[in-house]
């Protein structure tokens, strides 16, 4: 059985005051007999503190992004072993906002997703069309590019640290969420291109989340559908109320 996933990505959001705050609401109210792994990203400057506060709870941290680099002169930068020695094991690669506004390209991410895997840590790999693939119809061409660009160099073995994330740049932060047919059209189709590369048994344990406007309104129809495997949560994971009702949905 595939694991369900639900993770909040906090963004830059919450000092560190308001990142124990949140915490300390979702400790109380995150269920402790979930199955479903709970997983929170908050900025770099907090990781350290919420893995220590986080420490005997059922809620695993996550980092935002990280160098592709061991070390070196990178100012500003962050590397794999800096995560590691602070108890972050899973990192947010890809997503849409660092490919848009800090230019990261394909090759960049695919470097990245190297290091962290040579790092034996789990990468949440994002991707997903724009509003301009989709109006064109070419948005699984696009989703498909991602993939081979980003991901598909790495090896069969590597997959079992790769979590794999759906989010149609139209549908963050917007409001708009892609209709739970349209998401279960897509993560069908990630699965099966998953399939050709990787095969059956891969492309069957591979949990494919979505993000995109997930709220606890929508997260129950979205979740139910079968390639469906939880979320990425952008604005609802800011709100320990939203985001524990999120997990639930599941
Ligand atoms: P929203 O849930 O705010 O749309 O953000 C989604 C997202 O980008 C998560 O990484």
């Amino acid at each position: 059985m595939r694991k369900k996933i639900v993770a909040g990505n906090w963004k830059m959001h919450k000092n560190a005051e308001q990142t124990e705050d949140l915490l300390n609401e979702l400790i109380a109210k995150i269920p402790t007999d979930t199955e479903t792994q709970v997983i929170v990203a908050p900025t770099f400057v907090n990781l350290a503190s919420a893995v220590a506060h986080l420490e005997f709870t059922n809620i695993n941290v996550a980092a935002q992004n990280m160098h592709q680099a061991e070390a070196g002169a990178y100012t500003g930068e962050i590397s794999a072993d800096m995560l590691q020695n602070v108890g972050v094991n899973t990192v947010i690669l890809g997503h849409s906002e660092r490919r848009a506004i800090f230019n990261e390209t394909d090759a960049l991410i695919a470097s990245k997703v190297d290091t962290a895997l040579e790092h034996d840590m789990t990468v949440i790999f994002c991707f997903g069309e724009e509003l301009k693939d989709r109006q064109s119809a070419n948005h699984f061409n696009v989703v498909e590019n991602q993939l081979k660009d980003g991901l598909f160099h790495t090896k069969e073995s590597d997959w079992g640290n790769i979590v794999l994330a759906y989010e149609p740049v139209w549908a963050i932060g917007t409001g708009e969420t892609a209709s739970p047919e349209q998401a279960q059209e897509m993560h069908e189709f990630i699965r099966e291109i998953v399939r050709k590369n990787y095969g059956k048994e891969v492309a069957e344990e591979v949990s494919i989340l979505y993000g995109g406007s997930v709220k606890p309104e929508n997260a129950k129809e979205i979740f139910s559908k079968a390639d469906v495997d939880g979320g990425l949560i952008g604005g609802a994971a800011l709100k320990a109320d939203d985001f524990a009702a999120i997990v639930n949905a599941i």
